[in-house]
């Protein structure tokens, strides 16, 4: 019975270590994996005001403003330069919706960075936009 005591006291706090390290590791990758500007931003635009997409029905669009046009240095947050071009300002934007579209976001709808119009219809995901024809993007409202 001693003998049991001993080895339980010697094996359990190296049981808790062993879990302990197995959860850190499981941890350590997504946290290396998510740079700080794809938590900063994951989308081009945003709208004016919190909750615009409550009032909007499927088939309204409502007006988004670029974000790069509210700072100083819009590339060192990953976004694109004021003066870049349609396709460089769509290739970010692409790039930036391939992450959010990993995550599952009820909320989200699409948006054109190009045309600056959202709709909170997530099946319109990849469909051409109505103004400009590329491909809507995944847009998060809040
Ligand atoms: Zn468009």
């Amino acid at each position: 019975m001693r003998f049991v005591t001993v080895v339980l006291v010697l094996v359990a706090p190296l049981l808790c270590f062993a879990c302990k390290s197995k959860k850190e590791a499981q941890a350590d990758p997504k946290r290396e994996t998510v740079k700080t500007q794809d938590i900063l931003y994951s989308q081009l635009d945003i709208t004016e005001n919190f909750g615009d997409n409550l009032k909007l029905k499927a088939d309204d669009w409502i007006k988004t403003s670029p974000l790069n046009a509210t700072m100083e240095n819009p590339e060192s947050m990953g976004l694109p330069s004021l003066h870049a071009d349609e396709n460089k300002v769509y290739d970010v934007a692409v790039g930036l919706s391939k992450l959010r579209e990993k995550i599952s976001i009820p909320s989200d709808g699409v948006y054109c960075p190009i045309c600056h119009i959202a709709n909170i219809d997530i099946n319109k995901l990849h469909t051409p936009c109505p103004k400009c024809k590329r491909k809507l993007l995944k847009f998060g409202w809040d």
